[in-house]
């Protein structure tokens, strides 16, 4: 039967609880049971918390409970349902002007159904004192309204905020499962199932990006090459200087068509009287560009991020491969250069290069140097 909630996978109890509540929030016969208003969903990432967080917006909203198929849930799903309100950042932090926005606009009664829903992806990205203006409409929120936050970890998240929340964890999908859903859903070839499944680690959306993006997996693979080229000092800053520039390059591919395309759109809505565009404009694509500036700066970090969990998961295949706990594989392609790596290192050296790289991971989310940090920790990887 189709279900809005057929596409989180291994999240049985979460989809439970998920459930209950959209029952009882329809049951008219139910007047002690009031919603919840307020819900706080965490997990890794690639777990699906922002699919789970959609997902049972829809079943609100849908008369049948998250069919899939009626209006409600499609329109909720693509994004254009009058009474939902989806706020993905595309910046580094959502900013306290955007959240009193949000707040008006969603103070209106519902235009169709019961409620009015907000999902909020990326709750850990809101700066203090957009937090704290989000308190206040949690605190007291309108009958009709239903709050949908979404964050890696609890501790992402401010404790008045979660405090006030009911709470909800998503777990790391299994492998095997990722698997299957890329078989069954997406018609990828079973194979490439498994191997783009294995080589993401759980994050679904990255197992999709990988079967789907021949670019993508060559980019990857380039990246795990990076350790077998580390020998001496000058191959650890040039290692620095591949992993930055493919990063670079990622996200320029990810974000250029977007761009130009935001670009025109916004450019037709002006008008264009000669060469010139309407008043108000100039402004507006100086802004759009801002954004997207700060868009790709985000997407040069989540590439990186993803280079360097990459390049660990490769220290810790080194690791169990010395150690001949040969069950553990996430990398199938490159067993050869593992078991060539393995017989260079240490078990100790492999250690303290997953360490290294976990350690470089929480300095580029500190925002520091991504030069220094990389070229830093390559400079240690050299000497595991
Ligand atoms: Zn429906």
């Amino acid at each position: 039967m189709s279900s809005v909630f057929n596409d989180l996978i291994d999240q049985e109890t979460v989809i439970a609880t998920l459930k209950d509540a959209v029952a009882a929030s329809k049951d008219s016969s139910n007047n002690s049971q009031e919603m919840t208003h307020s819900w706080l969903f965490t997990g890794p990432p690639g777990s699906g918390r922002s699919n789970a967080a959609i997902a049972f917006a829809a079943a609100i909203l849908c008369d049948k409970g998250g069919c899939a198929t009626c209006i409600n849930c499609t329109s909720v799903i693509d994004g254009s349902h009058a009474d939902i309100e989806l706020i993905r950042t595309e910046g580094l932090s959502i900013k306290v002007d955007e959240v009193r926005e949000l707040i008006t606009r969603t103070s209106w009664s519902p235009s169709i159904g019961n409620y009015r829903v907000v999902v909020i992806e990326d709750a850990d990205r809101l700066t203090e004192s957009a937090a704290n203006a989000l308190l206040k409409v949690i605190e007291e929120p309108g009958a009709r309204t239903i709050w949908l936050l979404c964050a890696p970890t609890l501790t992402d998240v401010i404790p008045t905020i979660r405090s006030r929340c009911r709470h909800l964890t998503l777990r790391t999908p299994s492998i095997s499962a990722i698997a299957k859903l890329l078989i069954e859903r997406d018609g990828t070839d079973p194979k490439m199932a498994e191997f783009s499944a294995t080589a993401a680690q759980g994050h679904i959306g990255r197992a999709k990006y990988l079967a789907t993006n021949e670019g993508a997996r060559k980019t990857r693979e380039k990246i795990l090459n990076i350790p077998s080229a580390l020998t001496d000092l000058a191959s650890a800053f040039e290692a620095a200087n591949t992993l930055l520039e493919l990063a670079k390059e990622q996200a320029k591919i990810e974000s250029e068509t977007r761009d130009e395309v935001e670009l025109m759109k916004l450019k037709e809505s002006y008008g264009t009287t000669g060469s010139r565009l309407a008043t108000g404009g100039g402004k507006a694509v100086k802004e759009l560009q801002k954004e997207q500036e700060l868009r790709t700066k985000r997407l040069i970090r989540d590439n990186l991020d993803q280079a360097l969990l990459d390049i660990a998961l490769t220290y810790m295949e080194i690791l169990t491969s010395n150690m001949n706990l040969n069950n553990w594989v996430a990398n199938k392609d490159l067993q050869i250069e593992i078991q060539q790596k393995a017989n260079e290192v240490s078990p100790d050296s492999a250690i303290q290069a997953v360490s290294a790289i976990l350690k470089a991971r929480e300095k580029l989310n500190k925002n520091d140097s991504q030069n220094l940090t990389i070229s830093n920790m390559f400079l240690q990887l050299l000497k595991a």
